[in-house]
């Protein structure tokens, strides 16, 4: 069992609270991080201030792969296949881009793509004479699995699967459709940006070829920093589109060899101190033990959501068989941004999710913006409690 006081006791904004703490319900946001986090970035920026940062840099070197060997484990991967980054956008478009594309060769993204991965995919598509196609949902939400099959032909060069999307609670059956896509020798991109950190995340099991995840969300790690997972073997295949001196090196005067491993992925300036900070997320979550975290989220969010339906005009609008920890819904007569004002107002931060940011899925449920709320494993029932009877002052004074 996770130990509940020992978590908040390690998060600022509950421990160094007057008062009742906020009511914190945007992990899928941005997370409030466990001290160790702070004190280690922090930490680093001071002794680059002393000695500068280059020899604070040199000081740090196990710790930085150490970096790398925490995601792997947490990921199940080699840390050789791990590139670190600066969001997951970044990370997503460094493989994407990577990719060679010819005209008529075809980019299936998926039903509640991400706005930033549809946009890169349409860039390249006028770019290159590829075409962009939405790969169907299910009745329930999910990737349709048999239309995926159906959709396939050797022209499928890369199929961007979302494992969780931004907008809601649905987990989409990653293993099942890359073991579809792999039948036609697709590479298969998974965005799991709001899957890292809450649900269990198993590379070789998942039979990915890419991955990109940020460490400011369920990781709870510093803002400006994220990763890439290549496949090792296909990874030998790539060159990224840009290269630096860390990515490849200066050979001769006609010439340059890239980096052997998914470093290739990488460039050599970074902000050394968040890099510090999320190495000591990843492992903060590896101490507490990944499943059990995992297993709270759940519960939390699985809580919200009884709750939330039960309040007559709250509508929940998740999706999918298998739920995380992103809780999306909509008040009747409310707006969602104003929903997320009033909560605010009382303290209560929830965000609100566009539908700009999942134009498909947000466009085929005729909804033009949710609440979302997503609750990590350190909420107390209390404050998942304080925020029901807000969302229900919230609806009242809309009667
Ligand atoms: C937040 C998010 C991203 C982008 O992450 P950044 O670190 O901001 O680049 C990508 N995909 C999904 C599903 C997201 O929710």
């Amino acid at each position: 069992m996770l130990d509940i006081d020992r978590l908040r006791a390690d998060i600022p904004a509950y421990a160094d609270a007057d008062g009742p703490p906020p009511v914190f319900l945007d992990s899928a946001g941005s997370s409030l991080p466990p001290r160790v986090v702070i004190d280690t970035a922090v930490a680093h920026l001071r002794r680059e201030a002393e000695v500068g940062g280059y020899r604070a840099a040199a000081e740090r070197l196990d710790d930085l792969a150490a970096v790398k060997t925490a995601i792997a484990t947490l990921i199940n991967a080699d840390p050789s296949a791990i590139a670190l980054s600066d969001s997951a956008s970044r990370s997503w478009a460094d493989f994407f881009y990577s990719i060679p594309l010819r005209p008529g060769d075809r980019i299936l993204i998926s039903g509640s793509d991400y706005a930033s991965n549809a946009i890169a995919a349409l860039q390249r598509a006028r770019a290159t004479g590829a075409v962009v196609e939405s790969i169907p949902s299910d009745d329930t939400g999910r990737i349709d699995l048999a239309a995926l099959d159906a959709m396939l032909d050797e022209r499928v060069r890369i199929v961007s699967l979302l494992h969780t999307p931004t907008n809601g609670g649905l987990v989409n059956p990653a293993a099942e459709a890359t073991r579809i896509a792999h039948r036609v020798g697709a590479l298969v991109l998974l965005d799991a940006c709001q899957s890292v950190g809450q649900i269990r995340i198993d590379v070789a099991e998942l039979g990915v070829d890419a991955l990109s995840a940020t460490g400011r969300k369920w990781l709870r790690g510093p803002r400006g920093t994220g990763f890439l997972y290549v496949r090792p073997e296909l990874c030998a295949e790539l060159e990224p589109g840009r290269l630096d001196l860390h990515s490849a090196t200066w050979t001769g005067p006609a010439d340059y060899r890239l980096a052997p491993d998914a470093t290739r992925f990488e460039f050599w300036e970074c902000d050394v101190a968040a890099r510090l900070g999320l190495g000591a997320a990843v492992r903060y979550l590896l101490d507490q033990g990944p499943d059990e975290v995992f297993a709270a989220v759940a519960a939390n969010a699985a809580y919200l959501r009884r709750h939330l339906s039960a309040v007559p005009g709250v509508t929940v609008r998740d999706l999918g068989t298998e739920q995380c920890g992103i809780v999306s819904f909509t008040v009747d007569g409310v707006e969602p941004v104003e929903v997320r004002d009033r909560l605010r107002a009382a303290d209560i931060t929830v965000t609100v999710s566009h539908r700009s940011s999942t134009l498909l899925d947000m466009s085929a449920r005729q909804l033009d913006s949710v609440v979302r709320a997503s609750p990590h494993c350190f909420v107390t029932t209390d404050e998942l409690d304080r925020f029901l009877d807000a969302v229900d002052r919230v609806r009242r004074a809309a009667d």
